[in-house]
């Protein structure tokens, strides 16, 4: 395993993170014996960054974590985040100053633990901007002055809405997903220089695309526009017919970016953390990247709205 540092944060991080959000059956029900195993081989390789959400399976993510963790909590970093409970709005929102104040109640009960080391406001574009300044990220800090919480976040799709939530606020920490892929890297000219200037820790989620750069390929509810869905699965195919494992090159891909503290791949098998952490320290090919970017360039960085339409302007 290798480590960065988070920003300025205390923390150095395993360049690769632990997404937990299979684990409440996101993508598919796991065998929870699968999903223990997945966290004791992701500890075992020397993954500490680990990522859950009360959202993923509307807490069921969080309550097995917790589970899996059970006298494993104090060899690893774990994040959470709040504000988000389920798909829709309004009613799988609050990001409220006393809604925030409650979810870590229930994320601490649930990760079996007495303090989250990054937790994070989940989704903000789904909230109106001056709820976000002035309720939710006040409630952040003082639950870090509470000693509840050790650092803050924001997490969320719109990168520009991102970008001017990080420069209005001090957080800690800015993770963003589906960002820096194969199939989009718009991360790096959007946040990067932020990031570094104000010591921000970068965190990319979703590496294979939220699945779609896999061999499966998406998972029915994946939001990316059809083009870049059809064009994606020629890239598959294109690495099929090679026998290329296209998520190994993904992760390779995202692995080798080094502006990210750490980049966090959803796991639910052991096999799967044991494939992942091989790409560690593995840059691809370059041929073979030149190759798939080729089959891919048509539909690069096209992004899709998440949120209120007020929070996707420029993003
Ligand atoms: P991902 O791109 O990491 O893809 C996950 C899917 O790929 C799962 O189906 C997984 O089983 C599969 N997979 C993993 N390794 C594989 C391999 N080697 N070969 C084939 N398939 C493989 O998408 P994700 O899980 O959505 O993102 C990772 C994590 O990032 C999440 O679990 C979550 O913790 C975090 N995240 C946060 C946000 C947010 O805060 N808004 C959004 C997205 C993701």
């Amino acid at each position: 395993m290798q480590y960065r540092q988070l920003g300025k944060t205390s923390l150095q991080v395993s360049v690769l993170g632990f997404g937990a959000s299979p684990l409440g059956d996101e993508f598919g029900a796991i065998d929870p014996r699968d999903g223990q195993r997945a966290v004791d081989a992701a500890i075992d390789h020397g993954i500490t960054y680990f990522d859950v959400a009360p959202y993923y399976g509307r807490t069921l993510a969080e309550t097995r974590l917790g589970t899996f963790l059970k006298g494993k909590r104090h060899q690893i970093i774990l994040a959470t985040k709040a504000g988000r409970y389920d798909r829709h709005l309004p009613d799988g929102f609050d990001f409220s100053a006393e809604g925030i104040t409650r979810s870590v109640e229930g994320s601490l009960r649930r990760l079996q633990t007495d303090v989250i080391d990054v937790f994070q406001a989940h989704d903000v574009e789904f909230g109106k901007r001056e709820v976000i300044l002035h309720e939710t990220l006040p409630a952040l800090h003082r639950l870090k002055e509470q000693g509840k919480i050790r650092y803050t976040g924001i997490t969320g799709y719109p990168l520009g809405f991102l970008k001017s939530m990080a420069e209005a606020s001090d957080v800690d920490v800015v993770l963003s997903y589906c960002h820096y892929t194969l199939l989009d890297t718009t991360l790096d000219a959007v946040l990067r220089p932020l990031a570094r200037a104000r010591g921000i820790g970068l965190i990319n989620a979703s590496p294979l695309h939220m699945g779609m750069l896999t061999q499966a390929g998406a998972p029915p509810w994946h939001p990316a526009p059809r083009a870049v869905q059809k064009k994606t699965r020629s890239a598959a195919q294109w690495c099929a017919d090679r026998g290329v494992d296209l998520a190994a090159l993904a992760l390779q891909f995202a692995l080798d970016y080094e502006h990210a503290a750490t980049t966090l791949v959803g796991m639910r098998r052991p096999e799967e953390v044991i494939r992942n952490v091989q790409a560690v320290g593995t840059p691809p090919d370059s041929g073979l990247l030149a190759a798939v970017r080729t089959i891919l360039r048509p539909v690069l960085d096209r992004s899709w709205p998440s949120g209120l339409p007020e929070n996707n302007q420029g993003a």
